[in-house]
């Protein structure tokens, strides 16, 4: 028997992303539940980006050098910063800001390079959907 099926993991996203690819629900933070996007307002995309483990921004913008974290591929883009309900930014890492809630400063739940100023990052596994 060689059944290759593995219930339960799946990476069936049809319940977070609409027909036209934007966000059916709204996001969240993970920790106060502030909210980060309205529905319809981001588009899912596919990039491999770097995110350090959630901690406080403090812990962030000191975190120069060996950081540990992980590489996420599913993201909310958005090309303009004032589409967001609520984010706070690190400083500077490098030319990359990372966003963070604007409430309790968890994070980061997303990324921004200054490089391009049309082109901000929700990781979908960093927040939570409602
Ligand atoms: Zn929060």
């Amino acid at each position: 028997m060689d059944n290759s099926q593995q219930p339960g993991e799946s990476t069936d996203r049809s319940d977070l992303v609409s027909e036209d690819g934007k966000n059916v629900k709204s996001v969240i933070c993970q920790c106060c539940e502030s909210k980060v996007l309205s529905p319809g307002s981001a588009v899912f995309a596919e990039k491999e980006l770097f995110l350090p483990s959630m901690r406080k921004k403090n812990g962030l913008s000191n975190a120069e050098g060996s950081v540990d974290g992980d590489t996420l591929t599913g993201h909310w883009f958005v090309d303009d910063m004032f589409t967001f309900e609520n984010v706070g930014f690190t400083n500077n890492v490098g030319s990359i800001k990372y966003l963070v809630c604007a409430d309790c400063e968890i994070g980061p739940i997303g990324w921004h390079c200054l490089d391009d100023k049309k082109s901000f990052f929700i990781a979908l596994e960093r927040v939570k959907h409602v």
